[in-house]
């Protein structure tokens, strides 16, 4: 079974990250959880639906933005890949 990663808070506290990928320019860029948590609060949902009216594509402005869940893992496997 999978623990509910449905908050901020639950992503920080089980070390997972978010990255906003803009489906418009392909700009992608890691989310800052802990800031999002200071702002919303980490009961604020962590949904695509909860956190894309947030957000805005500082490349193009597009608010066409994909919610990718990564790990600190995945993240080194790409760096060292
Ligand atoms: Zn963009």
């Amino acid at each position: 079974m999978s623990r509910p990663l449905d908050t901020i808070g639950a992503l920080i506290d089980n070390q997972h990250n978010l990255l906003a990928y803009c489906i418009s320019c392909r700009h992608c860029v890691k989310l800052d959880l802990e800031a999002l948590a200071v702002k919303l609060g980490r009961d604020h949902g962590s949904m695509h639906k909860d956190l894309v009216p947030k957000l805005k594509c500082s490349e193009c402005g597009s608010k066409d933005i994909a919610l990718i869940l990564s790990t600190e893992e995945t993240e080194r496997m790409h760096l060292s890949g």
